[in-house]
């Protein structure tokens, strides 16, 4: 425990004000990772609302003379848990998190050891480096680590609470099922996925091993010129630059501003190396400034057998009363017109992706005459490794 000064009749005062002022607020609404500090002490008059606009939610507070905003990009759940830089145990319970521990709060690595030698495994090795024995999927091994569950586990508890209070407590477990069944789909242009499914004897690798080849050059946009520290914050010590990148998809339909042809991959050929993670980095990022020294908070990445529980954590404020299978896909994928507006569970693939990974491709036949011809073949090899094309 911290040692606080005694306090002063004026401070004794406005501890009661901050008090009295979150008593009044059950009508803001209770968001699982919104570290709200409300600077108590800067005078007794307090006020929020919430408005709605441009697909942003806008929390607004003012502190006597000093405005504060924060902004959110889903919908407010039901009431919002205030972490204020005051005495907790002074609070109505029902403000403080659950369980009394903050996922955010959490910030250091988990170390792990082998289960054989007890040798500490390096975060980004393959194998034990004291036996040598298979360590496992890096990504895999991150998504497991007992902290990231018990986050998890936590978050959807929030989303059951708050889509019972909303009255779709089945429709939400009835997506978190559906989920839990559902697929990685990558997209790629007419060029790529007739590279990829042309050679048996060559299999689809990560961004950075072609930018290493010199296969792939990156782009003059700031997206490329940050993707490496985004990348390797979500996989750090390297991990980043063997991941492939996926969607979780209910209809074989993937991001659509990617490309025109969306690949289903098939579950046994990656289930035992992919995670899942909560969003696209850069957007999360933007939401979660992390600090030089601090690491992804825990509760946002999955093990692939539990993507269907971070799917219910996620996306649980866009599930409504009366909601059926039909309107899941558009939940779980939700296309934008630019690449920052699409929103998306990512799944993370460690290694190379071979062609006979591929179960499904959507797409449309190209509208080039010359472009048709290459599509023939496109088909051919599909069908020759056992994928469906559903053209459209
Ligand atoms: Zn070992």
């Amino acid at each position: 425990m911290i040692n606080r000064p005694l306090r002063s009749p004026v401070q004794r005062e406005l501890d009661k004000s901050a008090n009295d002022w979150l008593e009044r607020i059950p009508s803001i609404q209770a968001g699982f990772p919104l570290p709200l500090q409300i600077p108590y002490s800067v005078g007794l008059r307090k006020s929020a609302h919430l408005q709605w606009r441009a697909r942003r939610y806008i929390l607004r507070i003012t502190v006597k003379n000093i405005k504060l905003t924060k902004q959110f990009s889903q919908p407010l759940p039901s009431r919002v848990t205030i972490y204020p830089p005051i005495d907790d145990s002074r609070l109505p319970r029902r403000y403080l998190p659950q369980g009394g521990a903050s996922s955010n709060m959490v910030t250091s690595q988990v170390i792990l050891n082998c289960a054989e030698c007890e040798t500490e495994i390096p975060y980004a090795a393959r194998s034990c480096v004291g036996c040598g024995l298979d360590a496992g999927f890096p990504n895999v091994r991150a998504a497991d680590r007992v902290n990231e569950m018990e986050a998890l586990r936590e978050r959807v508890r929030y989303a059951q609470v708050a889509a019972k209070e909303r009255g779709c407590a089945d429709e939400l477990e009835a997506f978190g099922t559906a989920a839990s069944d559902s697929q990685a789909v990558m997209v790629r242009g007419f060029a790529a996925l007739d590279g990829f499914v042309s050679n048996q004897q060559a299999a689809m690798i990560s961004y950075y091993k072609m930018v290493r080849a010199g296969i792939r050059l990156p782009e003059n946009n700031d997206y490329d010129a940050n993707r490496d520290r985004i990348d390797g914050t979500i996989n750090p010590f390297g991990v980043h630059e063997e991941i492939q990148y996926a969607a979780l998809s209910l209809d074989g339909r993937g991001v659509k501003w990617y490309g025109d042809y969306a690949i289903t991959l098939r579950e046994k050929m990656i289930s035992a190396r992919a995670s899942v993670f909560e969003e696209n980095p850069f957007l999360f990022c933007d939401k979660h400034p992390i600090p030089p020294t601090g690491a992804v908070p825990p509760g946002y990445r999955a093990t692939w057998p539990r993507r269907g529980e971070l799917a219910m954590a996620k996306l649980h404020p866009r599930i409504r009363p009366g909601m059926t299978a039909a309107d899941f896909p558009a939940i779980l994928v939700e296309q934008g017109i630019r690449s920052a507006d699409s929103d998306f569970i990512e799944v993370h693939i460690y290694g190379p992706i071979h062609p006979r990974a591929v179960e499904r491709v959507i797409g449309p036949e190209p509208s080039k005459r010359a472009d048709r011809v290459i599509w023939k073949r496109v088909k051919r090899n599909l069908e020759a490794l056992g994928a469906m094309v559903d053209e459209e």
